[in-house]
């Protein structure tokens, strides 16, 4: 899967070189570039910000140099192009799965007040939210998408299952985790995880996640009645 996200702060998505997405990105399961805007200003310092119209706080990204920065990207209009935005659909585990099965993402971040609406009535397919909350830019935000969406993809995770038991993939929050020392500070790992008996570890583990589901997201399990998640 291709990922491109544009942005006035390229260096800031060194954060996807390590670890998991940073092995995805190095194997090519994920072929992931952070596309500098300021590049495509046509302004004599560069300059891609400007006072807004009808006055008010802060800066607003000006539309030409991410204009022209999609249209270098993405001539075709091959990518889902997505502005990162606290007004967008929520970011999902739903939405993770849909985005990754589906076309080639061009993430925009926006920065200080936001973006000229122009060039996003022109150009942009959708808003994604990270959350009820205002980030300073979308690049933490885009970050959030890439590692979420990435994990959907095939040969990303290194079982095929592991997606498959986490929270929310069924709709559950998951069970708690233990691994060695069987005792740690005075605290036993379950009995039940050390006996090797593999239908009551499941059915075990089933009742915790259903458990701790009802006490600490009791909406879940509405959804999942209504047929959501
Ligand atoms: N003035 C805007 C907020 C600008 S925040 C408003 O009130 O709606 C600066 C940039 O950060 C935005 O352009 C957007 O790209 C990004 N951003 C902020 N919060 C975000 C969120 N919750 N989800 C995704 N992107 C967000």
């Amino acid at each position: 899967m291709k990922i491109r996200a544009l942005t006035l702060f390229p260096g800031m998505f060194a954060c996807l070189n390590e670890s998991i997405i940073g092995r995805a990105i190095k194997n090519g399961k994920i072929d992931f570039e952070a596309v500098d805007i300021r590049a495509y200003s046509k302004d004599k310092h560069q300059k891609c910000d400007d006072t807004p119209y009808g006055g008010g706080a802060g800066m607003v990204m000006t539309p030409q140099p991410i204009y022209d920065c999609i249209q270098s990207v993405d001539p075709g209009h091959d990518y889902l192009r997505v502005y990162m935005s606290p007004k967008g659909e929520k970011l999902s585990d739903r939405l993770c799965r849909d985005l990754a099965l589906g076309r080639d993402l061009l993430l925009l971040c926006g920065h200080y007040e936001g973006v000229d609406q122009r060039v996003l009535d022109l150009c942009m397919d959708k808003e994604i939210s990270v959350g009820d909350y205002v980030l300073s830019g979308g690049e933490l935000a885009a970050m959030v998408v890439v590692d979420s969406v990435s994990r959907f993809v095939d040969g990303v995770l290194g079982s095929a299952v592991s997606h498959e038991t986490e929270t929310f993939s069924d709709g559950l929050l998951e069970y708690p985790h233990y691994t060695r020392p069987p005792e740690f500070m005075g605290l036993k790992v379950p009995e039940v995880l050390l006996n090797g008996n593999h239908k009551e570890i499941d059915r075990y583990r089933r009742n915790t996640s259903v458990d701790l589901t009802e006490r600490l997201r009791p909406d879940l399990l509405e959804d999942k009645a209504d047929g959501g998640v």
